[in-house]
């Protein structure tokens, strides 16, 4: 039965329900357990998109698709900054451009610029697990890129020329895709979406917003792999990384939304 046809079915057992329950002195309704089960099982989507999404379908989005292969090609032969002289190839991104979530990382390190795919290093793997086991998503059912779209040699922090070279390509990836939510992993991905200078331990734990967009941010997966030789500290950034994904998922099961609670949330303050 496919949820319109089980929300009709619904809608006319309570109506049944609610006419033999009429009673002028009673302001309670019985439900058996069933049609309770089935109440709560009904979950209603803000969009359509997030309808299909829901279904499992990947809606089309055939035009930006293209747009995004058209920028891919000219990235692909981009001098902007000096980094084209040490790359092998570029890494553009990977995933589809209806992707309702967006993984935002670094820069591409050997591994990346020798596939010309992001995060399918060790950060990458770790990543895919936090997609995979973390999220219960398929890794397909994301889109993934970094602010640089070359490898900085012996994988160095991007210079402040680089990122502003390379930054309107990340702009436009995030414009032709609109997702519902973007992931910046650590401090490279959320100062330059948020032109902030602050830590990724004080922009974590809570809403920002890149154009409209719900952004969370939270520790790039090096960063965490790098604590895995201190176990307890590795476990506290480990859980702190598995809510800001839970905070992630809950926008994007439509159970949480950022942008009402960002216009209603502080009146009382
Ligand atoms: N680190 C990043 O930030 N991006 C990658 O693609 C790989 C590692």
């Amino acid at each position: 039965m496919d949820s319109s046809e089980m929300l009709r079915e619904i809608v006319e057992e309570t109506c049944g329900l609610v006419k033999q329950a009429a009673h002028p002195r009673r302001n309670t309704l019985k439900l058996s357990p069933e049609l309770a089960g089935a109440l709560e099982s009904i979950r209603f989507h803000e969009t359509p998109e997030d309808a299909a999404a829901a279904a499992g379908e990947v809606p089309e989005n055939g035009e930006a698709a293209a747009e995004l292969d058209y920028l891919a090609e000219e990235v692909s032969a981009c001098e902007k900054c000096p980094l084209y002289k040490s790359r092998s190839q570029t890494v553009f991104g990977q995933g589809s451009a209806s992707s309702r979530l967006v993984f935002v990382g670094e820069a591409p390190g050997a591994e990346e610029d020798r596939q010309g795919v992001p995060f399918v290093g060790a950060a990458g793997k770790l990543l895919t697990r936090i997609i995979e086991r973390g999220m219960k998503l398929k890794r397909s059912e994301v889109y993934i890129c970094n602010v640089l779209k070359c490898r900085p040699p012996g994988n160095r922090d991007p210079r402040a020329d680089e990122v502003e070279q390379c930054e309107p390509y990340l702009m436009r990836q995030l414009e032709l895709i609109r997702p519902k939510v973007i992931c910046a992993l650590g401090g490279h991905a959320a100062k330059t979406l948020l032109r902030t200078t602050e830590s990724t331990g004080r922009l974590r734990g809570k809403w920002h917003f890149y154009r409209g967009i719900p952004l969370r941010v939270t520790y790039h997966p090096a960063y965490l792999l790098r604590t895995q030789d201190n176990p307890e500290r590795y476990q506290t950034e480990k859980r702190k990384v598995w809510d800001d994904v839970q905070a992630v998922m809950r926008v994007l099961r439509g159970e949480d939304n950022p942008q009402q609670e960002a216009s209603t949330g502080h009146l009382f303050d």
